[in-house]
C-alpha cells in the first residue's frame, strides 16, 4: 500500500470497559466507581455494548465518545490530509504547514531524499474520472510528472537561497507533497471518519487511509470494529 502508514501513539486502555462503564452509569442507581474491579472483562464488555448500544441500529453512540486514540499518520498526499481534515467534530489534527521549514524539498535537489518519499503520484494504471470516463495513466506521463516535481524543488531551493521566507516559497511546492500528521479522535468520531471516507466515491487515497485506520481500530476495540465492519463499513450509511 504505497508508503502509507498509520501507527498508534497512545490509546485508552480497556476501551470497551470504558464504554461499558459509561453505558452502565446511564441506568445504574449507584456510583459505578464503587464497583471496584467488578467491571466485566474487556471481551465481555465488548459483547455487552454491542448488544445494548449498537445492535438493531439503536444508535446510542454517546458512550462511545469516551475512549480516545492518537495516531501518527504518515506519507499521505496533501490532498488526502485536506479532505480528512474537514471532519472537525471530535477529531484533532497537527500537521506541518511548510511555514517554518521545507528542508525536505531542498533535500530532494541535493539527493538526500528520494523524490517519491517527498511527493505522491498515483501508480501507473487504469483510472476513471468522477463522470466515469476511463483513462490510462502511463509510465511516460508519470515520469514527466516526477520531473515536474523535481524542477519545482529546484525552483524552491533557488527562491530560498535568494532569501524568500519558507511561507512564501511554499507556493511553489507541487500540491501532493506527502505529509505526516497526528490525529486524535474518539471511537465514535473514528467511525464517523470511516463512514464518510471509506465510501467507494471517496478519494482513492482516503479509502487507503480508512483501510489502515480500520486495522488500528480492530486491534484496539475488536468487538466494536467487527460490529462496524458487518453493519456500516463501505455501505454509505452516513450520519446526517
Ligand atoms: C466524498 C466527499 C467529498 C467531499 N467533497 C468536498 C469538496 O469538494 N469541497 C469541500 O469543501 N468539502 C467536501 N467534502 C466535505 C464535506 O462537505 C464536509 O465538510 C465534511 O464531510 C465534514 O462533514 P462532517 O459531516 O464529517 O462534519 P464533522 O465536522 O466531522 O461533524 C460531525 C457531525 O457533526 C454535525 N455537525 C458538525 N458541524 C455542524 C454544523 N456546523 N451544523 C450542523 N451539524 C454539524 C453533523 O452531524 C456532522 O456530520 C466532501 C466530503 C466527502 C465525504
Amino acid at each position: 500500500m504505497d508508503k502509507f502508514r498509520i501507527e498508534v501513539i497512545a490509546r485508552t486502555p480497556n476501551p470497551q470497559q470504558v464504554v461499558w462503564a459509561a453505558m452502565h452509569q446511564d441506568y445504574c442507581e449507584d456510583f459505578i466507581g464503587d464497583r471496584g474491579d467488578r467491571f466485566p472483562e474487556e471481551e465481555k464488555a465488548g459483547e455487552l455494548i454491542i448488544r445494548h448500544l449498537l445492535s438493531a441500529n439503536r444508535g446510542h453512540f454517546g458512550p462511545l465518545e469516551h475512549p480516545q486514540i492518537t495516531l501518527n499518520v504518515g506519507y499521505f498526499p496533501h490532498s488526502m490530509m485536506q479532505q480528512v481534515r474537514t471532519h472537525r467534530v471530535g477529531v484533532s489534527f497537527d500537521v506541518q504547514s511548510f511555514r517554518y521549514t521545507g528542508q525536505r524539498i531542498i533535500d530532494v535537489v541535493e539527493g538526500k531524499r528520494d523524490i517519491e518519499d517527498v511527493f505522491y503520484l498515483r501508480p501507473v494504471g487504469d483510472y476513471s474520472d468522477r463522470q466515469g470516463k476511463r483513462y490510462f495513466y502511463s509510465p511516460e506521463q508519470r515520469n514527466e510528472d516526477l520531473n515536474w516535481c523535481l524542477n519545482a524543488c529546484k525552483l524552491y531551493q533557488k527562491r530560498i537561497q535568494e532569501g524568500l521566507a519558507e511561507e512564501h516559497a511554499r507556493s511553489l511546492i507541487p500540491f501532493d507533497a506527502r505529509q505526516h500528521f497526528v490525529l486524535s479522535c474518539n471511537a465514535r468520531s473514528l467511525m464517523h471518519l470511516l463512514d464518510l471516507r471509506w465510501k467507494k466515491d471517496a478519494q482513492l487515497e482516503a479509502q487507503k487511509f480508512c483501510e489502515l485506520l480500520y486495522l488500528r481500530f480492530e486491534e484496539w476495540m475488536p468487538a466494536v470494529a467487527l460490529w462496524y465492519k458487518e453493519n456500516r463499513a463501505q455501505k454509505a450509511r452516513l450520519s446526517p
